[in-house]
């Protein structure tokens, strides 16, 4: 699309020239009343086809991804609370409760805990493949792509990034700079704060991964709205240590109301960006496991509570599957790669437990 552009912005004497230069004719054959007549119909015909061309042509926008992860919100609890900026973007797309967990007593069976949520969400495989059983992360299989290493694999030049208050899910998960991930390289970081404790003091109520969950969205808007780049992730991490902390409860709630303003501040980034370039963005806010039915504090087992999460997206052709309520977690990355139109080779695609969420074009 690019060439098009550059066609309708040409000037009188350039499109001659290129005229000129594609039939090695002189000049004077195409300036009014000279050379042979058909070398002037010829030019005025040439003239038309460009002007076809470049008007017909359907403008092809960018498409970028931003995938939100807000730790360990239950399904019922996001809908009861008040939360206008997802329901903003599910007004757009939709909403729907879904999966984290595998088969239960089968061999995808997954515990439902934070870092198995999110290496099952970057890679569309369950933990039998992907290898990552608890937050220690010791031994990932990396064999097993990630959405991450599928978009520098297809498109070398994308511009990828990670907002994270948790920092292992950039050097463990994605294995960013490892050999086994083939040195996979991030465009934009933003990490790691959750060690700096001079700047954020660990205090008991942990109201420094609030700060930090902030800091992580003020970082993530502003590269969104002034970098565009094609993937980025935020990991937003308060609301589960709330949950922890007071389960089911008032305090679980404004965490909930406080995640959603964020997801409200990264949309505005979005929207801007959308109003200034011709860019395509699809919006997919998750978490990563529900809560115990009993106070709403733990998780990890196979309860259906524990197993119940939830999926918000702007994407607008999204498929049966999507409002079917059997959505998966590892229905993510099949749905990324199908809106972004990339390619990914048979051997890592033959690998995917899930299922696209959107109807190709
Ligand atoms: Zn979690």
């Amino acid at each position: 699309m690019q060439q098009l552009e550059t066609l309708k912005s040409m000037s009188e004497y350039q499109l001659r020239g290129l005229f000129r230069s594609i039939l090695q004719i002189p000049n004077h054959w195409v300036q009014g009343g000279k050379g042979p007549g058909s070398a002037r119909f010829a030019y005025s015909l040439f003239c038309l086809l460009l002007f076809c061309a470049a008007y017909t042509a359907p403008a092809q926008s960018q498409k970028k991804v931003l995938l939100i992860l807000l730790d360990g919100i239950p399904a019922e609890v996001l809908e009861r609370v008040n939360t206008p900026s997802l329901d903003q973007i599910a007004e757009q797309g939709g909403y729907s409760r879904g999966i984290m967990g595998g088969e239960i007593g089968g061999k995808s069976e997954s515990p439902t805990i934070s870092a198995v949520g999110y290496t099952t969400m970057l890679t569309g495989t369950w933990a039998n493949k992907h290898r990552v059983y608890d937050n220690a992360i010791n031994n990932p299989n990396y064999k097993y792509w990630t959405i991450y290493s599928m978009l520098r694999h297809a498109s070398p030049d994308a511009k990828l990034g990670i907002f994270s208050t948790w920092e292992d899910n950039r050097t463990k998960i994605l294995g960013a700079g490892l050999k086994a991930t083939g040195y996979l390289n991030l465009d934009f970081v933003a990490d790691g704060y959750e060690k700096d404790t001079i700047r954020f003091p660990h205090d008991q109520k942990k109201l420094y991964l609030n700060q930090i969950d902030q800091l992580v969205t003020d970082l993530a808007a502003r590269t969104i709205l002034e970098e565009g780049p094609d993937l980025s992730w935020v990991y937003l991490e308060y609301t589960d240590a709330v949950g922890h902390q007071f389960g089911d409860s008032a305090e679980m709630d404004h965490a909930v109301q406080l995640a959603d303003q964020r997801v409200g501040q990264l949309y505005s980034a979005i929207q801007a960006r959308m109003d200034d370039f011709a860019e395509e963005w699809l919006v997919l806010v998750t978490t990563d496991h529900g809560r115990t039915a009993t106070d709403g504090k733990d998780h990890g087992g196979q309860s259906e509570r524990e197993r119940e999460i939830w999926f918000v997206t702007n994407a607008k052709n999204l498929s049966n599957r999507f409002r079917s309520g059997k959505v998966e977690m590892v229905d993510v990355v099949p749905t990324l790669v199908d809106f972004l139109e990339i390619q990914v080779p048979r051997r890592q695609r033959k690998n995917w437990d899930g299922s696209s969420l959107v109807l190709k074009r």
